[in-house]
């Protein structure tokens, strides 16, 4: 269902977390990994013009270092591992951890955006 002129911001937004377009929740909404699409394949509307810009790898170090940093400061303080080991298990976690927030982090903002109405210049 289009959500028209009252565009509701947690609709959206749990519309745009399962990679769908915020107002009618049937298209994709990006076309590569953190690629959006220009216009909407079902109701038209125009992504191209939503820029998230640096909001999205914010909320994603946030989110990945609130998760991580308690598990390396753990790490550390007992020193299961020398440091190159505990290196070489939490550089991949973490770069993966990001890797996957990511583009849910950017979906997040374009709904918010859009719903907020928030990028006209
Ligand atoms: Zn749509």
């Amino acid at each position: 269902m289009i959500q028209g002129e009252n565009r509701k911001l947690w609709l959206s937004i749990r519309r745009s977390l399962r990679g769908r377009c915020p107002n009618c929740g049937d298209a994709r909404l990006f076309r590569a990994y953190l690629k959006q699409v220009d216009n909407c394949a079902d109701c038209g509307e125009a992504w191209s013009e939503i820029r998230s810009d640096d909001a999205a790898p914010w909320l994603t170090i946030l989110i990945v270092g609130h998760l991580m940093a308690p598990v390396m400061i753990h790490m550390i303080k007992h020193q299961y591992f020398e440091p190159w080991v505990s290196a070489a298990i939490l550089i991949p976690i973490i770069v993966g951890l990001s890797l996957l927030i990511l583009p849910f982090a950017k979906a997040t903002f374009m709904a918010a955006i859009w719903a907020l109405r928030a990028n006209s210049s």
